[in-house]
This record gives C-alpha cells, structure tokens and sequence, in this order.
C-alpha cells in the first residue's frame, strides 16, 4: 500500500468518525444547555413561590397582631370613658390624655354620634365660627324709645366725618367724631366706631395721648363691632394699638399691662365673638411678636403653644369630620369589629374605628394610629419571628417603598429580590426575602453538573478519535509491513536459488577444467544454501511464533558454552567477509548457568552476529562478550562498529517486519524478522534484550538472561571446593 494510499484511508476515518461522533456529541451539549436553562427557571421559580408563601403567611400574622393590638385600645373606651370624652372640658381632656399615655399606639381619639356628629374632639374655640361672622353694616339698629332723628345726624356728622378724613382734614374730621362718641344718643356701635376713627385722627396729628384714650374707648365698647367699610374687629384691634402705643412712648409697665389684657381676652374667650378663625391666628401671632418685643418669653410661648394646640385640634377634628361617613358606612358593615380606615395623602393617616351602641345611643369610636408606634410595637415582633422561623427574612415597606418594620438580624436589611404581597387594610406591603445563598449553592452544583458531563462527553469523543486513528494508523502500518516482507522474502529466496541453480549448471555441464574452480563453485553452492536455510529457519520459527506453537526445552547450561557454539558456526563466514571478531568469554563453568534452550540461544546470537555483519560498511569490527551483569543476570554483548540506529528507530526495531527505514539499509537484504524473534526468544527465557546506539558509530546489542535462583547468592555451590581458574581468550580471527 502507497503512502498517499494510507493518507486517503486515514481521511476516510477521521471523516466516518467526525460524521458519526461529532453531531450526537454537539446534540447533547445542545441538550445540556437547553436542560440548564429549564433547570435555572424551576429553580428561580421555586425559590419564588417559597418566597410568596412566607409573604402570605407574614400577611396573615401581621394582620392577626393589628387586630389583636386595636382591640386591646378599644377595651379601654369604656362606657364611663366615652361618656367623659362627651362630656367635653378639663375631665374630657384628661380621659382622653390618661387612655393614651395607657395605649401609645391611640395618637389620638374620637367619638362620632349615630349621625356623624363629632363629639370628641370638642374644642372650645375662643373665635367665630367662619361661616357664622355677623354683617358689619347694620347701620340702624336702633333700640326702643330712641331719638331717630339725632341719630340719623349723628349718623350723617359720621359719615360727612369719614370722608374729610379720607380727604386728610384729620382736624375737622376728629371734632366731629369727637361729637358724634360723646352724645348719648349714639348706640354703642356708632359710638365705638366713631372712637375707633377719632384715635386714628388724633394719632395722624401727633396727640398720642388723647389718641390712646380714644381706644380705650373703642375697646371698652360692650359687644363686638366691627368697622363699617373693611369690617375690621375693632375692639381687638383698638387694644393691640393701646399696647403699641404705650411701648412706643416708652411706657413699657403700661405696655405690659395692656399686652396680657390683650392676651387674656384673645385666649379666655373675651374676644371671642370678635374674631374669625383666621383673624384670631393673625392676631395671637402679632401678640406673641408683641411680646418677644417686650421680652416677655413666657407670654410669647403660652401664645404660640395655645395656637399650635388649636391648629392641631381643629386639623383632627376636621379630618374626623370629613371622614364621618365613610368611618360610619365601615362601622355598620360588621358592627362591634375593630376596623382600619386609611385616610388618603402623604403619609397616609391610618384611623381605626369601631361601633357601640349601649342604652340605645349609637356611637362609633376610634383613634388615629401611631404609624411608627404601630411598626416598632406591633409589626417588628412578628417579622423577627418569622424571619427566624420561616427561612426568609420578612419587611414591612410603605407606599415609597420606605422599610418601616423587618426581622433582619442587622440593620442593613437587603429586599432585592423577594416576593410582595399587600398587607391591606394598612397602605403598605409586605416582602419575604428568601438566602440567596442557598439558591447560589444549587445554582453552582447544576453548573458543576452539567459542565461535568459536557467535559466527560466531549473528553470521551476524544479519546475515541485517537484510539481510532491510532488503530487504524497501526493496521495500515502493519498492512504496508506484511507486503514489503512478502517482497522481501521473495527476493531473499530468490537470490541464493540463482546462485545455485547457476554454479550447479555450470559444474554439471562438466566444463570446469580445474578441480580448484569446481571447489569454489561448490563452496558458492554450500554458502548459498546456508544462507538460505537460516531464511527459512527464521521464516519457520516466526511462524511458529506467530501461531503460539514454539515450546522452547530449558535446561541449566553454561551461557558462555552456547555463545561459543554461535561463534564457532559463524567465524567462517565473518572471515571471509574480512571482519576482526574479538571474542571476550570467562572458560566454561566461571559463570552460573542458566535455564536455558540452547538451539534458541544460538540462533539468537547468530542473528545478532549477522545483523553486525549486514549493518557494517568499511570498520569490519566485531566483538562477542559474555559477563556477569549483577547478582541474577548475564549479559551476552555483541558489538560492531557499523552504521548505527537513529535514535527515534530504537524502540521500534524489535517490532515484527520493522526495518529502520534508511537508504543505506534499504540496500541490505532483511525481512524485520531477526530481531523481532531475539525478542521473542530472550522474553521467553525471562530475560530481556537492550540497544545501545549511535548514528555512524555502531551497535551494542545485550541479552541479558536470569541466573538460576539457586545459584545466584553462591557460585560455584560450596560442595565444590576448587574454583575454577578464570580464564580470559581473546581471539583475532580473519585479520587476513
Ligand atoms: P532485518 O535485518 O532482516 O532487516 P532485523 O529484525 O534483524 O531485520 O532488524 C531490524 C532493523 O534493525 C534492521 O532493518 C536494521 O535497520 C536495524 N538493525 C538491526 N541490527 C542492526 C545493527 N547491528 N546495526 C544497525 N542497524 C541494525
């Protein structure tokens, strides 16, 4: 078979096994993905629905504990307590302050009446209603028995009075309100007002004094009044001017005074059919700057703590208020249950209510919940117990997405990720959030898994498209060496036939004339056969070989004995091809003998000497030594000094039909048996044959064969007293 033969096989098989491996292999790490994927999503999946049902459970309990906290606040209302909030007053408030100090959670309370009527909280508003503010502009309100026709001067000397001092004749204008104050036919609101102008007169003419009796006079007026054009309070506004009045001129004891009179009556009520809500803001806030003006702090304080309170009261009531009817349609939907109402805004104010009805009285009570008392006494209990129970950590998070109760351990507590459920009635949500460790974990084993098997079977595809190639690159190898052998053989026998057939014809014909040249003729025809006949030993010998059939017969013989023999049947031949044989062997029975079949130990050494013969160009040099290696072995050496053995053939020339493929062997005659059978030969015997070569330098071929065992320790056995005398020959055989 030619190389480029065995390159196209080789071909065929990488393709055949590409074709048959490769799409099954590729279809699995398809597959392999495909499976990882699906097994990813089934993970993530399962790990949410855990997530999802702690959630729901949190869910559960949370609400459970919410219920649980409003209906230990409504115990608390008690009939006796509900009556007192009615009731309004110092007691009211001090109901109201004791149930929530006992219940932080209660921010604040309230009692509704069947109809939505708020009943606590009852602020007493020292201020008007704004929608109940009284017309300025009742110009006659005249009482019985009065003189109508003086008052309708007085009346007209008011009017006339205003508008001179429009026009700024504050003089002409302040006689005639002057008049107008002092007559006893004006009513008192006639009276009030003109005093109220009269001081703003005087005031734009410098005569401060008299000015600030005018106002006096304003503010002393019985009942409220108010200015007929911008319907200003003017009692209020006549004593804060008193007060400016007297700190400008440096009157600060007088200014003192008249502040907390001014005081007093804004926060006792004295004012209080005087001024709107807003009025009564506006003007506490002035009295308080008053105040700090005159540095006095405390009245400042009490001024702005008693604003800040009313804001608040009225806010909350407002807001009850506003809800009444939505608070009551939830209460009648499951009377005597505690029930959340959320109040939309931001933050959301979260009211709880509850519906009573004892001694035929209907009303619905509640408190606004304390959101950040609600998470921290009620919420954050169970999620810690939860998160250490559930395998999950549990929050609580508001509309903004803000944490307002969690079971973490620690504070930093990391939601990404979890499952949200709504944790209504409350405006907030509740998360469960599974270890991401444990996911992480699974997650690396499937990749663990998966990226095992791709790398087995890939690995696996390898390793079969070595073995086959390997395989199938060694039958093509040993296909090529069986047909070179079959030529070679033919050639081997062929040549020494002609030889024969040659000289035989030539001595039959019976024309050689001397008796010399029919000798050498003969000799030819004897060489020849020899030749021959070692062919075929070894043709046959291989063949037994090859079919298992060789029974080598051992026996315990001298080795240096048996290698003689070898050299004795080859000296002849070397000598006539000019070699210089040396031969180094210790004298029969030196060394321990070995088991041993003599005939394959001579035909061993013989082929290891033609071999020497066959391999050596002009250094005709061989040397045979036997020796003792080490305790069990010894070694037979045959050493030439010919063309060598490439360094990359050694292994390979004990190969059957193996022939070191160089020009200058291909020149010699072989068949690759020779060595291949020394091989077999000394393996048989246990023993085993080594190479030493070098390209040009020549050859050391060594069997080496085991001693026997018994012989090893002690040579020769004790019995025998006398050693034999050690005896070195060197021989030169052929020098020619
Ligand atoms: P053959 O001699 O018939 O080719 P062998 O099995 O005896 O087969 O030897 C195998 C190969 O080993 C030879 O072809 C030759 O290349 C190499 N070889 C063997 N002995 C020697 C030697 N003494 N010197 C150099 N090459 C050798």
């Amino acid at each position: 078979m030619s190389d480029r033969d065995a390159l196209r096989e080789r071909r065929r098989v990488l393709l055949l096994f590409a074709i048959s491996v490769l799409p099954p292999f590729l279809l699995l790490v398809a597959l392999g993905l495909v499976a990882l994927r699906n097994d990813e999503a089934a993970l993530t999946y399962v790990e949410q629905e855990r997530a999802r049902q702690a959630a729901e459970k949190a869910r559960g309990r949370l609400l459970a504990a919410l219920e649980r906290a409003e209906a230990s606040v409504f115990a608390a209302f008690t009939p006796s307590a509900i009556e007192a909030l009615e009731a309004g007053g110092p007691q009211a408030e001090a109901t109201a302050r004791a149930l929530r100090d006992e219940h932080p959670l209660a921010a604040a309370l309230f009692v509704l009446d069947g109809g939505g009527h708020v009943l606590w909280p009852a602020p007493d508003l020292p201020f008007l209603d704004p929608v109940g503010v009284p017309v300025p502009n009742e110009r006659f309100a005249v009482s019985e028995g009065q003189d109508f026709r003086r008052l309708a001067e007085l009346q007209a000397l008011y009017d006339r009075a205003v508008v001179d001092q429009r026009g700024g004749q504050n003089e002409r204008a302040a006689r005639a309100l002057r008049v107008v104050c002092e007559d006893p036919e004006a009513t008192p609101t006639l009276a009030a007002r003109a005093a109220f102008r009269l001081a703003e007169c005087l005031l734009a003419q410098g005569r401060q004094e008299e000015a600030r009796r005018a106002y006096a006079r304003a503010a002393a007026a019985e009942e409220a009044v108010r200015d007929d054009e911008l319907g200003r309070p003017l009692r209020s506004e006549a004593r804060e001017a008193i007060v400016r009045l007297a700190n400008e001129a440096g009157r600060r004891e007088e200014a003192v005074r008249a502040l907390n009179e001014f005081a007093q009556a804004l926060l006792g009520g004295g004012l209080r059919g005087d001024l709107r809500e807003d009025e009564w803001f506006a003007a506490v806030a002035r009295a308080a700057a008053l105040a700090r003006g005159l540095e006095e702090g405390e009245l400042a304080r009490r001024l702005g703590q008693r604003s800040e309170q009313l804001r608040e009261v009225l806010r909350w009531t407002r807001l009850v208020e506003r809800e009444a009817e939505a608070l009551l349609l939830q209460a009648l939907r499951s009377p005597g249950e505690p029930r959340t109402h959320v109040v939309a805004g931001r933050p959301p104010t979260l009211l709880s209510c509850k519906a009573r009805g004892e001694d035929g009285r209907p009303r619905l009570i509640g408190f606004r919940m304390d959101p950040e008392r609600l998470a921290r006494d009620v919420l954050t209990p169970v999620c810690a117990e939860l998160s250490t129970n559930e395998g999950a950590t549990v929050a609580v998070l508001d509309a903004g997405g803000e944490v307002r109760a969690h079971g973490a351990a620690d504070e930093a507590v990391d939601l990404a990720g979890g499952t949200a459920v709504k944790l209504e009635p409350l405006p907030w949500e509740v998360r469960a959030v599974r270890p991401t460790a444990a996911l992480e974990q699974a997650r690396r084993n499937r990749l663990l898994l998966y990226g095992s098997l791709i790398v087995l079977s890939l690995a696996s595809a390898l390793v079969g498209a070595a073995a086959t190639i390997r395989y199938v690159s060694r039958s093509l190898e040993l296909a090529r060496m069986k047909s070179d052998f079959l030529s070679n053989i033919t050639h081997e026998l062929k040549t020494p036939l002609t030889s024969i057939k040659m000289y035989g014809e030539m001595i039959a014909a019976g024309r050689l004339r001397s008796d010399e040249k029919r000798q050498e003729y003969a000799s030819h025809i004897v060489r020849e056969g020899d030749r021959l006949q070692k062919l075929i030993e070894n043709v046959l010998d291989f063949a037994r070989q090859d079919s298992g059939q060789h029974d080598y017969v051992l026996a315990e013989e001298d080795v240096a004995d048996t290698v003689r023999e070898a050299i004795d049947l080859f000296r002849l031949s070397a000598k006539a091809r000019g070699f210089d044989l040396y031969v180094d062997l210790p004298p029969v029975g030196a060394l321990p003998p070995v088991d041993l079949d003599r005939d394959a130990i001579v035909r061993s050494v013989l082929n290891l000497l033609s071999n020497a013969v066959k391999y050596s160009t002009d250094r005709r040099y061989i040397k045979v030594t036997v020796r003792r290696e080490d305790r069990a072995l010894i070694a037979v050496a045959v050493e030439d000094r010919g063309i060598g053995i490439a360094a990359e053939d050694l292994d390979k020339i004990f190969e059957r039909f193996y022939r070191a493929g160089d020009e200058l062997t291909r020149g010699v005659s072989g068949a690759g048996l020779g060595l291949a059978l020394v091989d077999h030969i000394v393996r048989a015997h246990h023993g085993q044959i080594q190479v030493e070569s070098q390209r040009g330098q020549g050859s050391v071929f060594t069997i080496l064969l085991p001693i026997v065992e018994d012989y090893r320790e002690q040579w020769p056995p004790p019995e025998d007293p006398d050693p034999a005398q050690e005896e070195e020959a060197t021989e030169r055989a052929g020098s020619a």
